[in-house]
């Protein structure tokens, strides 16, 4: 199993994976990988489908965070009397968090 130092932490890192174990940070031939693959589907090293699963979940946390985003603020502008509208706008402002920071994550690893 090839392995290369860490860009980040200097840990030995093997090629086929996309981030490093133990700081979490990008590995180059992961981005050089997911580069080359990105519009086919072969997945025939480990490396691609993780960096792929990585992405997919990236993709499902944006979609419920827009959909949080969406309920909260219907919340906030159908809430009927008494239904306490700071529920509404916990949802909107945890939705916008969720989808900035799912934003930041993707753009991390993309990047
Ligand atoms: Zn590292």
């Amino acid at each position: 199993m090839p392995l290369t130092k860490c860009d980040d932490c200097g840990h030995d890192v093997s090629t086929r994976v996309s981030a490093c174990p133990a700081c979490g940070g990008p590995m180059d031939n992961a981005s050089s990988v997911q580069a080359s693959n990105s519009a086919g589907n072969k997945g025939k090293d480990g490396s691609y489908v993780t960096t792929q699963m990585t992405a997919k979940s990236l993709k499902l946390q944006q979609v419920a965070a827009i959909l949080l985003l969406i309920f909260g603020l219907s919340m906030v502008f159908t809430s009927p009397e008494g239904n306490s509208p700071a529920i509404g706008g916990l949802c909107t402002l945890g939705g916008l968090v969720w989808l900035i920071g799912v934003r930041i994550a993707t753009w991390w690893r993309h990047g």
